[in-house]
């Protein structure tokens, strides 16, 4: 064989991924935390409490009653800047003592609502509310993943049903109180390939509560280390882009198209529905022979193949439907 295909960790060949999550998707993000995403031009991702959608919060004794639930109209126009939405269930509560409407109906309602699918649960409370159950109503559901509060990067091969997300707090909490650090779990991140997925609610000049948000400017000197550290070798995405990805890369089947040729069919095998984007990254190793003048062929079609290694072509392909992947190259 003189080429061999492997698909890349994360998309565009990128070395690591960050996405950021505000639960309670609050209205007052749009005073200082979007326009911070406008100016970095990044995307966020809000996580609705779907029964209170369009409210003034009012959650047993939460640090954020009196804050404003977004409605239909604040979390598309969040949408169309490119953020995503998931369902945060629907009362806030104990997600396994109505699962119908936490995570049935929640997905139902909030998906007329923004117009969009929602693949995204991201548990209240604490990862009590991530129990068997839960993740077995999940997966009937169509949901792709499930988002707890315990603190570390997710690697390559996580476990969707019980994504991890990193403490952007000004102060974490009992037993061991932690301060904000700007660069928490991003060389940690860079070094395994990993995904860092922040936690925080409401970033703004005075918050309610230093345990379970930041400051402005804190907020601000953690996303501008995202940036600065990540370079051209972050992927800064939604939670439902990074998963379309993930989950595509662990179904992608690479089989020989017919003996004697060096082509190959590339296919998305058993992916789940819900999945929308089946764009997969590969890396082509190719011999010296063919990284002169170098294209990939495509369905019969050529295409120009970008060299970005020593050794490597790497293209990112729609495997929406099977495609056939062969490699050219000339020697003059
Ligand atoms: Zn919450």
């Amino acid at each position: 064989m003189n080429i061999q295909i492997t698909p890349t960790t994360w998309k565009h060949g990128k070395e690591w991924a960050y996405t950021v999550t505000y639960d309670e998707a609050l209205t007052e993000l749009f005073d200082h935390t979007v326009p911070l995403h406008e100016e970095l031009g990044i995307p966020g991702h809000v996580e609705v409490v779907v029964g209170q959608m369009g409210q003034v919060r009012q959650i047993g004794n939460s640090s954020y009653n009196g804050y404003h639930h977004m409605g239909a109209d604040r979390l598309r126009e969040l949408i169309d800047m490119g953020w995503g939405v998931g369902n945060h269930s629907w009362s806030h509560g104990i997600v396994e003592e109505n699962l119908d409407l936490e995570i049935r109906q929640a997905k139902q309602v909030l998906e007329e609502a923004i117009g969009q699918r929602v693949t995204v649960y991201t548990a209240p409370g604490s990862n009590a509310n991530i129990t068997p159950a839960i993740t077995a109503a999940l997966q009937e559901s169509g949901y792709l993943c499930a988002l707890s509060v315990t603190d570390d990067i997710n690697r390559p091969d996580a476990d969707l049903w019980f994504l991890n997300r990193a403490s952007n707090l000004h102060q974490a909490w009992t037993p061991l109180f932690s301060a904000f650090d700007p660069h928490h779990r991003l060389m940690q991140a860079q070094r395994e390939s990993g995904w860092v997925i922040d936690y925080c609610h409401c970033p703004a000049p005075s918050i309610p509560h230093e345990s379970k948000d930041l400051y402005i400017d804190e907020h601000r000197a953690r996303l501008h280390a995202v940036v600065e550290s990540g370079g051209d070798e972050v992927w800064i995405a939604t939670a439902e882009e990074i998963l379309d990805y993930i989950v595509c890369r662990r179904h992608l089947q690479i089989e020989p198209a017919a003996s004697g040729q060096e082509s190959y069919r590339l296919r998305l095998r058993d992916l789940p529905v819900p999945v929308a984007s089946r764009q997969v990254t590969v890396d082509i190793e190719v011999a010296p022979n063919l990284r002169r003048n170098p294209y990939i062929m495509l369905n019969g079609q050529p295409q120009p193949g970008l060299l970005v290694t020593g050794s490597a072509l790497r293209a990112t392909l729609d495997l929406s439907q099977p495609v056939t992947l062969s490699v050219g190259g000339s020697s003059q």
